[in-house]
């Protein structure tokens, strides 16, 4: 897919007040600093759609990006950082779950984790919520030029293990990505091409 236009157009704390335009929607999330704003930029070609964060955990909003005038990518608050207040955690954790239930449009879902790290429990339990929710979903393992190739294949398979042991039957469909290097952005817009293709075919919007 090429990326000819890709616009800012809200940020709320509120699914009622997100777009109303029945458009397909992909939202990303992960732990803070896992490199989803790095990832969306490259994704959209833009040096500064999302904002890469100086002080993880300031972007507490849903933002909604358009993008060819016929998909919405959605930005969502980076989860489990420490210096967010109990409280804050609290009320994004609420809109962040009122969102995934509630959001119509939304197709599926990015999980993004740093390739380097050993399975966390915050994300397998995102990743369960997500599955208990029957949100579909795919795995972007993110920074992947910081370790070798072999290393890669090594942590994949260990995160696969992690999975089946939280009684995943099969590793959800992943993408491994590096922000730095531009590895990871065809195969993730081309599958995201295909499900809206998918989607506008058969009219299910
Ligand atoms: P966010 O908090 O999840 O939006 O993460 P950012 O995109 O702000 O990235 C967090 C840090 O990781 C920054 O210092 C980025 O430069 C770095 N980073 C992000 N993606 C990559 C990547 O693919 N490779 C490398 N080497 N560093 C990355």
């Amino acid at each position: 897919m090429k990326i000819n236009t890709a616009e800012f157009v809200i940020s709320n704390s509120e699914v009622s007040k997100c777009p109303k335009e029945p458009l397909p929607e992909y939202a990303f999330i992960g732990r803070s600093n896992v490199g989803k704003s790095s990832l969306i930029n490259m994704l959209t070609n833009h040096k500064n759609l999302a904002k890469t964060s100086g002080r993880p955990g300031k972007t507490q909003l849903i933002n909604h990006f358009k993008i060819n005038n016929n998909w919405f990518l959605v930005d969502l608050p980076g989860y489990g950082y420490a210096r967010v207040s109990k409280k804050a955690k609290e009320t994004f954790q609420q809109f962040i779950t009122d969102y995934f239930e509630k959001r119509e449009q939304l197709v599926c879902a990015f999980v993004l984790i740093d390739i380097r790290l050993e399975a966390q429990k915050i994300d397998l339990e995102f990743i369960n919520y997500l599955g208990e929710i029957e949100v579909p979903f795919c795995i972007v393992f993110t920074k992947s030029d910081k370790i070798s190739k072999g290393k890669v294949e090594q942590n994949i398979a260990a995160y696969r293990k992690a999975l089946l042991a939280n009684n995943w039957e099969e590793m959800p469909q992943h993408f491994i990505t590096s922000s730095l290097d531009v590895v990871g952005r065809e195969p993730l817009l081309d599958f995201i091409d295909g499900v809206n293709d998918g989607i506008f075919k058969n009219n299910d919007l």
